[in-house]
This record gives structure tokens, sequence and C-alpha cells, in this order.
């Protein structure tokens, strides 16, 4: 009877040890496997350091922007359309970690997470994208010589149809010594927003108080806040919310910032998902940051109008346009339209998802009339043609002596074109310049997809 014990007892020590070890394999072959086997030595899938056998990847009318010939990645022939989607699409060796040809690699060969397995015809299987080659392409040259990403999406749907990053370089030649250039700026950096961050503490005055739209403060070329000098632009005097947003008084919302307190301010970046990563189809973006804790007063009041330290994502922020524009509940932005297999099958079809309610219903569409009166009132509709576009500019200012960057943020409020965009241009000055211009041209070439 004790032997039969120590048998058994055996016997289950055994059976937990090897339950422990399939389980760990298990474990590791699922976290590492696609390591594994996307390991430049795996043949499969590379050949001379560059990704072979991938499925086609496509736009939104079906032009392809790559391509595999006779075991050779091929991009498209036109050299903006390949410059203008390559941080999208990616590049032969991987070293645009965000671009689909090396996040999405077991998609494009048809690799079986489960199984380990590639799918039995060769090809791999077919991206298409939400993207447009057209749009993107505008976005680019627009851009010019500035570094700088430019997002485009559907509030409606979530389609991103423009996602643009600069630098950027020619898949089909070496790429440059800069590493900036393998850099999807639009997912993978955080900027200082600038004016643009007024929309954020304009939500949160919204949202916590009652007098948000009679208040009013005083702007004598700035304030002062103990014995600190927080200067603006022009002597605004005396104004509302709506009139301070519309001529971007910096001496109003440093003084609202304050009165919120650092408590209230930071809730609602946290709430906008400001500081947290935005994810687009699995592939997750770099977070923003906004730390109030332990602020002085007058950092507050700089932080309220988006400098002391504060950083954000570019598409972190295109989803807080997507929430404004849409009641205060943000459709989330996606890239993949649809995956095909070798054999025609479509699967992985995309659909439109939703953010929590970030804010009210209420604050959204006041927000989006003050937004839209900054239009018309201080950039003029004359700039957006056929368009009714809600927007803030921003002037981030980065190291003393250095040209600040520009930012245009917003949506067109007209349901016909339902497009949020965020247009980000490093050191190319104010934001009612370089980074507007770039808006509507892009929003000129979106408009006509619809
Ligand atoms: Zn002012």
């Amino acid at each position: 009877m004790k032997q039969m014990s120590l048998r058994s007892m055996f016997l289950l020590l055994f059976t937990i040890a090897f339950s422990i070890g399939l389980f760990a394999l298990c474990y590791l072959s699922f976290t590492n496997g696609d390591d594994w086997t996307s390991f430049p030595a795996n043949r499969h899938i590379y050949k001379n350091g560059t990704i072979v056998n991938a499925g086609d990847i496509t736009d939104r009318d079906g032009v392809v922007l790559a391509t595999t010939e006779e075991g050779k990645r091929i991009y498209n022939p036109d050299f903006y359309i390949r410059v203008s989607t390559l941080h999208a699409v990616g590049d032969l060796k991987g070293f645009i970690k965000t671009g689909l040809s090396t996040s999405h690699w077991d998609t494009l060969t048809g690799y079986n997470r489960v199984t380990g397995l590639f799918s039995a015809k060769s090809g791999g299987n077919n991206i298409e994208l939400t993207l447009s080659a057209k749009v993107n392409t505008v976005a680019l040259k627009a851009l010019g010589n500035y570094s700088g990403a430019v997002g485009v999406y559907n509030y409606k749907t979530g389609e991103v149809v423009c996602m643009v990053s600069s630098p950027t370089y020619d898949p089909t030649k070496e790429g440059k010594e800069d590493k900036g250039i393998y850099i999807n700026r639009f997912l993978s950096s955080s900027y200082p927003p600038g004016s643009t961050f007024k929309l954020v503490t304009a939500i949160a005055a919204l949202e916590t108080l009652d007098d948000a739209e009679t208040r009013t403060y005083v702007c004598d070329h700035g304030t002062t806040v103990e014995g600190e000098t927080i200067s603006c632009m022009s002597k605004h005097g005396e104004m509302t919310l709506r009139e301070a947003l519309a001529k971007s008084c910096n001496a109003y919302f440093s003084q609202l910032a304050i009165d919120l307190g650092a408590d209230t301010l930071q809730k609602y970046a946290d709430k906008l998902g400001l500081n947290s990563a935005a994810e687009i189809d699995g592939i997750k973006a770099k977070s923003g940051r906004i730390d109030l804790s332990n602020i002085r007063k007058v950092d507050l009041g700089w932080a309220g109008m988006g400098q002391y330290t504060d950083l954000v994502n570019p598409l972190g922020y295109l989803t807080v346009m997507g929430a404004i524009a849409n009641e205060g509940k943000a459709v989330k932005p996606y890239l993949i339209e649809s995956v095909t297999s070798a054999d025609g099958i479509k699967f992985g079809s995309s659909s439109t998802d939703y953010t929590s309610q970030l804010f009210s219903r209420t604050t959204a569409n006041k927000l989006k009339e003050m937004m839209r009166y900054t239009v018309s009132s201080t950039y003029g509709d004359h700039r957006f043609p056929g368009l009714s576009v809600c927007a803030k500019t921003g002037t981030a200012e980065v190291d003393e002596g250095i040209t600040p960057h520009s930012w245009f943020v917003g949506f067109n409020m007209n349901d016909d074109y339902p497009l949020a965009f965020v247009v980000v241009a490093e050191n190319a000055g104010a934001g009612v310049g370089v980074a507007r211009t770039v808006a509507n041209k892009t929003l000129q070439a979106a408009k006509e997809l619809f």
C-alpha cells in the first residue's frame, strides 16, 4: 500500500512536471514563434536579407503598392507612391518596425501562428488598405522639405485614407544613414502640441465648469502668475472661451488651466488617451506624455496651452479629433480594409469600432461650434474651398532659437466628407502657415474619394 502511494506520488509529480514543460513549450512557441520563423536565416521568408514570398499590398483603389514577382519584392513604379506609402507598407529589410511588411509579415506570407506552417499556395495573403496612394502623394508633396506627419481618417467609418511620414526614402534604393527615416512619425513619435492643446483644456473646462462658456479672463499681452510672465502675442483684453480659442489667447488658457487645477486637467488628458499608446491594426503607436504632477502654478499655465513638458502622439490626437467630430465618442482609426488569401478568399475584413464616451455629447457639440468659429473668423473659409472646417492651429515652441513646429488639427463638419486630420510640420513656424496649407491640400484630395 505504502509502495503504491509512493508510485502514484511519483507519477503525479512526473505528470505535473511534464505538464509544466509542455505548457512552457506551447507558451514560448506562441510568443516567440514569430521571431523564430521571421529570423532572417529562415529562407522561406527572407532571401539575402530581404522579405520574399509575401502577398500584395494594395491601396483603397486597388493600386498595387508592393507585390512579389519571381521571388523578388517589387514596389509601385511611381516614385511618389513608393515614398509616400513606404512607412505604411514597410521596407525590404524590416527597418521600419511599424510597416506592414514587418508588423504583419505572418499575414503577408501566410504563416499560421498555430500550426507554424505556411499556406499551401505560395505568394501568401494580400492586404487591401484603406489608404489612398493619391492622397498620400498629395500630402507628401505638400509637406515639401519639412519633416513631419499627416494623418486623415473618415471619422464615421474609421478608414485612414492618408498616413504620411517625412523624411522618407525610396525602398528600391538603399536607405540613408539617418536612422530617422525609418520612423513613422505619425505612429512612433511624440511632439509638443503647442496651442492645439487648448482644445484639451477647453474640453476639461466644458466638462467641469458650469460657467465655462461665460467666464472671462483678461489678456494684457499675457498674464502674470506668481511674478512670472506668460506672454501673448496681442493685448486681447477681456474674453470668453469662444473668442479666446479663435484668437488662441495664451493669457486666457493659462488662467483657465490654473483655475481648473492640475488634477482635473490631468484627468482629462488621461481620459482622452493622451497618456496611453494608441493602436492601429495591432500596431502599437508611441504614447504621448502629459505629466502635471508636482507642478508649479505658472507651469500649469504653460501646460494648459501645450507647452511645459506636454507631448502628444499624432495618431492619439487624430482619435481625439474624431471624438470631437463624433459627439464625444471616436471611431477607432484602422488601415487594413481586408485580407485575401492567395486563392481569393476574403477574410479578416475590418469593422467599425468605437472608443468609450470620452466626453459628453454637449461638450463635443459646443467645442465643434467653437472650432468652426475659429476657422470662419480667424483663418478664413476661403482657404478651405468646399469644406466646413473646424480646426485649431498650434505653434509649438521647441528649444530657444529653433523654429517652432507647425500644427493644424481638426475635421470637416459636413457629413458629406467626414474627414478628421492631424498635420504637424517640424520647425515650419506658425501653424496658420505650412500646416494649414498642407491640411487644405490633403483634404481637397481626400474629398475626391467620396
Ligand atoms: Zn491674449
